[in-house]
This record gives structure tokens, C-alpha cells and sequence, in this order.
């Protein structure tokens, strides 16, 4: 490679982007979100392969007893998904139809549909533009006599206004669920996201901060709901049911519940577990990327994320740019189609949930109703932020973004 001319157009700032016939960052594609595995976790699903027991079990509850002491909760719910977790959440918090659950419109799918499948109503409230988390003011705003419920996500990572919105539930008498997909770290004033509400709930997805191929956990301080959430886990079943009846040896189970598929396997926790044990390592690499980026956008047309603020702690899952349109000459697709030809792989977290054709037909959202979500909506994207990242991937990912932004800013050519 040239390495002499490339430095000088780099200084000029005039690099020719892959999507107009230039030479791309890197040959190589680089996977969005693709998570660090390594030896202990590939050793542990060998010896649970080979262990002959595959479902939930030992390792399981290995697992559910490192996060419980991860979080200082009083239960930990192995599960194969936050969705399901989300989902537990709100059935043994009792919705039903007619209830109102206030959330956020800038969040995954995931989070309001849970609630349709609760039969209780998702009611968005708007974010702020800054920390892209539920406005505390809005959640005030669209409390009505039928609210039952708040579910709040920590979105990127960055902590809810955990005070605020605890001075409203309390007042207001209502249950707080914390999705957690993007928080197994983060925390305010010390005590970890998930264990404010009555149940925390987190993701084990592949390209989140710990990885189990897919999974979640449920953590709450109620043993009866617990009881309740960990039998709803598996069809309803439970061993108890029919003590009465069994003398020793074999004992049957009673389905008390038409209950769900949710448990985590052996498999799965085989590699949370190692997962977990590398937890702050992985947190520290991405704090090392992140800060690396803050400094290389600083002076693009684009909003860096905002600083992160006294007494939390922040779990650097996304890392995202908020283009500044009116200084482009293209809109935000055009810039993640010209990242992914320089082979950088994006994302968008995210369109705005009411916005999605089924919440506009079913509650008949439309635009303008929450205006911060959407102009976030219009402007973010997503750029790789995962410990397996090297040196120079980061430096790669740096390259095609000045290169990127700066060819397509105004008055720039
Ligand atoms: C990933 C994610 C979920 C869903 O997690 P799964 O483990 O894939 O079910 C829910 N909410 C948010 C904010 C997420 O990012």
C-alpha cells in the first residue's frame, strides 16, 4: 500500500470512500458485534458435551449463583432469552388486559412486544436527546388510573435517572421492570441496574456484553414471584405439585401452569460462566476503544456520545454517532452503506419503535408524537465496540468514518 499518499489525503481529508470507487479501509469484513470467545468457555462446553447432560443443570445453577452474586439480588433465573425474562416479568407481575405499561420508544422489539403478549397495552413516553434514555417527565406525563407498570431500558449502557424515576413509581404505586439487555455493568450510586425495580432482566445474546449463543436471567428480590417466574420457565411444571402422593424413589411432576419454554441449558451457561469471570477485562477494553473514538470523531459532523455522568458507572455496550444531517449531503443510509463498502460493519439501535408498522396499526402512533425518539431515529448509527476488536480494527473503523463524514460533508466537495 502506499502508505505516503494515503497519509497525505488523510491530512487533506479528501480520501475517495469504497462507495464511489475508492479503495476500501480494510479487505476484510468486520462483523459487527462479533463477541470475544476464548479458551475456558470452548473447554467448558466440551466437558459439558461430553458430560452427557446438556439441559439445565449444574452448570445452570453454577451460573444463576455468579450473576445473583454479580447483581447482590436475592434470586437469579437462568433463561434463553431477555425476551422471555421480560416476558416472566410481566405475567407474574400479574398485567392484564387493560393495564398501561409506560416505556420507551428508542429500545429493541423486544421490549413492548412482551408486554402485548402480557395482554396489557405499551404506552411510549419520550426520551431525552442526550442520554437517549426514557425522559423521567414524560413517564409522569402518561400516568393514567390504568398504569400498572413502568419499563424502563438502559439504553447503550448508560444508566436511567434512577432517583427520579424511583420517586415516581414509589409515588405512584407502580411495579418497575429494568431491561437490561445493554447493563450487566452499569450502575447509579453503586447499586447495579436490575436490581431497582421488582425484576431486572438481561440478555446473553450474541452480540451483547456476555454471550451464551442466546440467553437471559431474571433477577428479583421476591421469593414467591421467583417460585412463580422459575416454574413458568418450564411448561409449568413443577415437583412439588404431587409430594403428597410420591412414597420414595421416582417422583412425578404436576403441571400447575400452562406455563412456558424458557430455561437456560448447560450448554448456554457453559460459556456465561467463563463469560462473566472476564466481565471486567472485556468492560475495560471497550472503555479503551470508546474513549479512543470520543477523541477521533471529535471535529466530524456528528454528535459523540454524551460524557458519562458523576456516581454511575456506564457498560459501554454501543457505541453511537449522531449525524449531523444538515451538515451532510447525504441522509444516515447513504453513511451506513458507504461504512459496510469500506468493510466496516454498522448497525442502528434504533428506528423508533412507534413507528413499526404493528404499534402504528394497533395503537396509532404516528410521526411527531415523540419527537426526541425520532430525531435520534433519523441520525444514529452503530459502530463496532467489542473487546475481540484489535488495535488496528479500531484504527480501521477510525479511518472509514473520518473518511466516510468528511467526503460527504457539505461544501467539502
Ligand atoms: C437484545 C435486547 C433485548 C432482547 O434480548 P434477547 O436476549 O435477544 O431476547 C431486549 N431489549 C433490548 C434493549 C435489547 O437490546
Amino acid at each position: 500500500m502506499n502508505g505516503g499518499g494515503r497519509l497525505l489525503s488523510e491530512l487533506s481529508g479528501r480520501e475517495k470512500p469504497a462507495a464511489e470507487g475508492g479503495k476500501p479501509v480494510r479487505d476484510t469484513f468486520l462483523i459487527y458485534g462479533s463477541p470475544l470467545i476464548e479458551e475456558p468457555e470452548i473447554r467448558e462446553v466440551v466437558d459439558t458435551l461430553e458430560s452427557g447432560w446438556l439441559g439445565t443443570g449444574k452448570k445452570t445453577h453454577a451460573f444463576e449463583e455468579l450473576f445473583r452474586k454479580h447483581t447482590g439480588s436475592k434470586h437469579a433465573l437462568g433463561l434463553n432469552s431477555c425476551t422471555a425474562a421480560l416476558h416472566l416479568a410481566c405475567v407474574v407481575s400479574g398485567l392484564k388486559p387493560g393495564d398501561e405499561v409506560i416505556t420507551t420508544p428508542m429500545t429493541f422489539c423486544a421490549t413492548a412486544n412482551v408486554v402485548v403478549h402480557a395482554g396489557a397495552t405499551p404506552v411510549f413516553a419520550d426520551v431525552e436527546k442526550d442520554s437517549m434514555n426514557i425522559d423521567p417527565k414524560q413517564i409522569e406525563a402518561h400516568i393514567t388510573a390504568r398504569t400498572r407498570a413502568v419499563l424502563i431500558v438502559h439504553f447503550t449502557g448508560r444508566s436511567c435517572r434512577m432517583d427520579e424515576i424511583m420517586r415516581i413509581v414509589q409515588k405512584h404505586d407502580l411495579i418497575l421492570i429494568e431491561d437490561c439487555a445493554h447493563a450487566v455493568e452499569t450502575s447509579w450510586n453503586g447499586k447495579p441496574a436490575g436490581t431497582f425495580g421488582n425484576f431486572g432482566c438481561f440478555s446473553f445474546y450474541v452480540t451483547k456484553n456476555v454471550v451464551t449463543g442466546e440467553g437471559g436471567m431474571l433477577v428479583t428480590d421476591n421469593d414467591e414471584q421467583y417460585e412463580q417466574a422459575r416454574i413458568l420457565s418450564l411448561h409449568g411444571m413443577s415437583k412439588d405439585a404431587y409430594k403428597r402422593f410420591s412414597e420414595s424413589g421416582y417422583k412425578h411432576y404436576g403441571v400447575e401452569y400452562a406455563g412456558f419454554k424458557y430455561n437456560m441449558t448447560d450448554m448456554q451457561a457453559s460459556l456465561g460462566i467463563h463469560q462473566l469471570g472476564r466481565l471486567n477485562c472485556n468492560w475495560e477494553r471497550r472503555r479503551e476503544i470508546w474513549n479512543r473514538y470520543n477523541e477521533a470523531f471529535r471535529d466530524l459532523p456528528c454528535i459523540t456520545p454524551a460524557p458519562v455522568e458523576k456516581g454511575t458507572k456506564h457498560a459501554f455496550h454501543l457505541y453511537t454517532l449522531l449525524l449531523r444531517l444538515e451538515r451532510l449531503r447525504v441522509d444516515r443510509d447513504t453513511i451506513l452503506d458507504a461504512l459496510a463498502k469500506e468493510n466496516i460493519g454498522v448497525g442502528v439501535h434504533y428506528l423508533a419503535l412507534h413507528l413499526q408498522p404493528f404499534y402504528r396499526h394497533t395503537y396509532h402512533y404516528h410521526e411527531g408524537m415523540f419527537q426526541n425518539a425520532e430525531w435520534i431515529s433519523e441520525r444514529t448509527i452503530s459502530i463496532p465496540l467489542s473487546p475481540k476488536l484489535s488495535d488496528d480494527d479500531a484504527g480501521d473503523v477510525i479511518r472509514a468514518v473520518r473518511k466516510v463524514l468528511t467526503w460527504y460533508e457539505k461544501g467539502e466537495g
